[in-house]
């Protein structure tokens, strides 16, 4: 495994790559590092695909809205790279804030101005995608996203990436991003990997305390309980059911239940108003804001 902190060095390296048209072309699996198996099957389904496997770990400043989040991200690059070597990953592209960022670029996020050049003078609108659940809790948080993915796409020109079902809503905003800046991108979406006890796996479940990371176990029951209720319960009625479930928990300051259309995110009443529906979850456990969410039909 080959490890770039130079876009330069990295692109150089990538042209030679793809001179040999390796057979599935170029895969993609970006990351913020503190990696977990949920990263790993990433790298695995990349693998299984893709003739070359390339992953990034950056910790993306544009896209916390929260200062101190962004300072107790977990970061472990020694193990990361152990771990995507040992699954196969081919190339590492870890760079520095300065190698992604200008300066310019980064003041306008101090000075919490949304930056749209990576729009590169296209309308790009995110519509309902961008304004519900984690688009209304964190200002600025997708368009932070867009900026370092795309950004990202542009550097390693990938034939395919990688993205988990675990930010469902992250990965509509990427399709969305992908179609209106007319990237030749196929995005793949992967399964939740979870813990034994069902909690999705998180770098930020690391944060956790052994007390709160055991009670945490409630999230997953409760998606899963609603999946299995929904043959006999309104949506309504799964939702107050959700909410009423997790507030049992004192540990839990819930932030949102949704239960929503998967292609459009938008909020549903009735199951007439979507051919499938996903329920998304948001909390914060402790000090750490946990997402999760299972598709119902
Ligand atoms: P992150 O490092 O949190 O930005 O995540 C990098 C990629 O890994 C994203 O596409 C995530 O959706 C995906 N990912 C994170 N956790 C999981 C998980 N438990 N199962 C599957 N994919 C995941």
């Amino acid at each position: 495994m080959i490890i770039f902190n130079s876009i330069f060095r990295l692109k150089e390296h990538l042209a030679d790559i793809r001179k040999k048209s390796p057979s599935g072309g170029i895969g993609f699996v970006p990351t913020m590092g503190a990696l977990h198996q949920g990263h790993i099957s990433l790298i695995k389904a990349a693998k299984e695909q893709c003739g070359v496997v390339v992953s990034s770990i950056f910790v993306n400043p544009t896209q916390f809205n929260d200062l101190n989040d962004l300072k107790n991200y977990p970061r472990t690059i020694e193990a990361d790279c152990k771990m995507l070597e040992a699954a196969g990953c081919d190339v590492v592209f870890i760079p520095e804030i300065s190698e992604m960022y200008t300066e310019q670029e980064l003041e306008l996020k101090r000075q919490g101005i949304e930056d749209k050049s990576w729009t590169e003078g296209k309308t790009v609108d995110f519509g309902v995608i961008g304004s519900v659940m984690e688009g209304a809790h964190r200002p600025g948080h997708f368009n932070g996203v867009a900026q370092v993915v795309s950004k990202l796409f542009r550097i390693v020109e990938p034939d395919k990436a990688f993205f988990g079902q675990k930010d469902f809503q992250q990965l509509a905003i990427i399709r969305s991003m992908v179609k209106q800046l007319e990237m030749n991108i196929d995005i793949v979406s992967c399964p939740i990997v979870r813990e034994p006890n069902g909690l999705a796996m998180s770098s930020r479940n690391e944060r956790l305390t052994p007390l709160e990371r055991d009670r945490a176990s409630i999230i997953s029951q409760t998606l899963f309980k609603v999946k299995e209720l929904q043959s006999q319960k309104s949506i309504p009625e799964l939702k107050a059911f959700a909410e009423a479930q997790i507030r049992t928990e004192p540990l839990i300051e819930l932030e949102y239940f949704e239960i929503s259309n998967s292609a459009t995110l938008e909020p549903i009443t009735d199951y007439s108003q979507a051919e499938s529906a996903v329920a998304c979850i948001a909390l914060k456990l402790g000090k750490v804001r946990l997402i999760d969410n299972v598709v119902l039909y």
